[in-house]
């Protein structure tokens, strides 16, 4: 067999993998948008099979020995031609997969949808118990999947190197505090000032007109409803079936005007990314985001940077008050405080910019220690309760908007799942400072509803590569520097010290 021969016999077994993991994909987005409660436990062992099947057949040793034998192929190739990035991220996948066993997968996987089962009957119910021997059987599982892994400097390492490669415990911790650093004092000072009002965003706004109208400007956006969907359910995703199959789910609240419309803006940019892959990766494995930080960077920037920016809701905040009359008596200058408005809250989806970042250090420090030992699933609702007493002044007495509030520790591994919203904040103000350095027309363009330019920068220097490159490549590539936090931090001085007159 040539070597040309031998790579479309790899891209074939590839694209098998990539089709069942797709077809996973689809049962997972309707396990979250319509499947009636009674499929659950079935639903789990047809995606626990499903995964099952794409691990095995993509830890084929034929898969191992295809990838020696084009090593030299792929020496030769350019570094960043299609070819070459699919070999380099191949045998870096198959190399991580092949350490984890077939069985260990399914049965986790397996666990995984119970957990997800049990968690949703037990957060509106507010019961913990309900779900805690489920968490301390995935804690378990974390903790065996790191093991898989030797050689790692923290037992958590591994999980995060999963979902945002090359980043572990030690370069985030410092990260970390030198954020919360600059966040403490701004929310401190914001904070004293009382609080903002908001009561502009109550009232009644039917909810067909908020699903319509958060779509219109997804699409406005680059969002291609011909290769996408959006659709309702609890916590909502993006999901990828294929390049071209791309979709939204949201949450709307009829006496509230802005969970909708962030939570839209957010998926949608989600999903550009992921129909602006360039067309020749689809069916590969590089058809996906690189890294959950950057995929993050890529919602934040559109519900942040845009979403939430005085100049686009100059455009667009008339439009908003055609579609809902009781916005009729409202001036753009309190609606815009309103959806900036930095308050400490107990819900991390419904945190604004400033203090988001506390919230996921919150989860980050608690999983931590639990994977440590330093802290046992009996006692996380009250730890839970002590770290935001402690850091933004405020507590649940309920577990609904406590603990259990979020889905990510009982749909996955404890460790691995929040780092990437911090980094997805920090990247999403550097890519958006390089953008407009590269197009200072921007924000003009943002102001009259205009973002081809915005979405097409971010196509040809994030989009368009999917997994070709690691997020530190691809940062280095787009920014021509590495990762800074002080793009987000100049980014939140200047536009919450204007808000709230906090001076130099
Ligand atoms: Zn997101």
């Amino acid at each position: 067999m040539s070597s040309e021969q031998k790579l479309e016999t790899l891209k074939e077994r590839l694209r098998t993998v990539a089709d069942i993991r797709g077809a996973a994909h689809v049962l997972g987005w309707d396990q979250s948008t319509y499947m009636p409660p009674g499929g659950a436990e079935a639903r789990g062992r047809q995606l626990a099979t499903l995964e099952s099947l794409a691990h095995e057949k993509f830890i084929d040793p034929e898969v191992g020995r295809l990838l020696d034998a084009l090593a030299p192929l792929e020496a030769d190739l350019p570094y960043d031609s299609d070819d070459a990035s699919l070999l380099r991220v191949a045998r870096r996948d198959f190399e991580k997969a092949s350490k984890v066993p077939s069985k260990f997968l399914a049965t986790f996987s397996e666990h995984v949808a119970k957990s997800y089962g049990l968690w949703a009957e037990a957060r509106p119910d507010n019961d913990f118990a309900k779900v805690s021997a489920a968490l301390q059987t995935t804690l378990d599982y974390s903790r065996e999947l790191s093991q898989f892994f030797p050689g790692f400097d923290h037992i958590a390492d591994p999980l995060i190197d999963n979902a945002d490669e090359g980043m572990t415990v030690a370069a985030l911790r410092p990260l970390f505090a030198d954020l919360r650093a600059e966040l403490v004092p701004i929310v401190e000072k914001i904070s004293a000032q009382g609080e903002t009002d908001e009561s502009v965003l109550k009232g009644h706004f039917p909810e067909a007109e908020q699903l319509a109208f958060g779509l219109k400007l997804a699409k406005a956006f680059g969002y291609d409803l011909k290769r996408g969907r959006q659709d309702k359910t609890l916590h909502p995703f993006a999901v990828n079936f294929s390049v071209n199959d791309v979709r939204i789910t949201t949450r709307v609240k009829e006496d509230d005007v802005s969970e909708c419309l962030s939570s839209t803006l957010h998926e949608a940019g989600h999903a550009m990314y992921e129909q602006g892959i360039s067309q020749s990766l689809e069916g590969t494995l590089l058809a996906n985001g690189t890294s959950s930080g950057i995929h993050e960077s890529q919602s934040r920037l559109w519900e942040n940077q845009v979403g939430r920016s005085r100049g686009f809701w100059e455009h667009t905040f008339p439009k908003l008050q055609k579609t809902f009359p009781d916005l009729e008596n409202v001036a753009l200058d309190d609606f815009y405080r309103a959806i900036n408005k930095v308050s400490r809250s107990l819900i991390r989806t419904d945190a604004d910019e400033v203090t988001y970042n506390l919230h996921v250090i919150i989860r980050f420090d608690l999983e931590l220690a639990l994977l440590e030992g330093k802290l046992a699933v009996k006692d996380l609702p009250e730890a839970w309760r002590e770290r935001y007493r402690s850091d933004l002044g405020i507590a649940s007495e309920n577990d609904t908007n406590g603990v259990l509030q979020d889905v990510h520790w009982f749909a996955g591994t404890v460790g691995g799942a929040f780092q990437g919203y911090t980094l997805g904040n920090i990247l999403s103000a550097q890519f958006y400072e390089a953008a407009l350095s590269a197009h200072p027309s921007i924000p003009k363009e943002v102001g009259e509803g205009k973002f081809s330019t915005l979405h097409g920068w971010l196509k040809d220097n994030i989009y368009s590569h999917g997994r070709k490159f690691t997020s530190p490549e691809l940062i280095e590539r787009a920014t021509g520097q590495g990762m800074t936090i002080q793009p987000y931090v100049n980014y939140l001085k200047a536009k919450y010290g204007e808000l709230y007159n906090l001076g130099s």
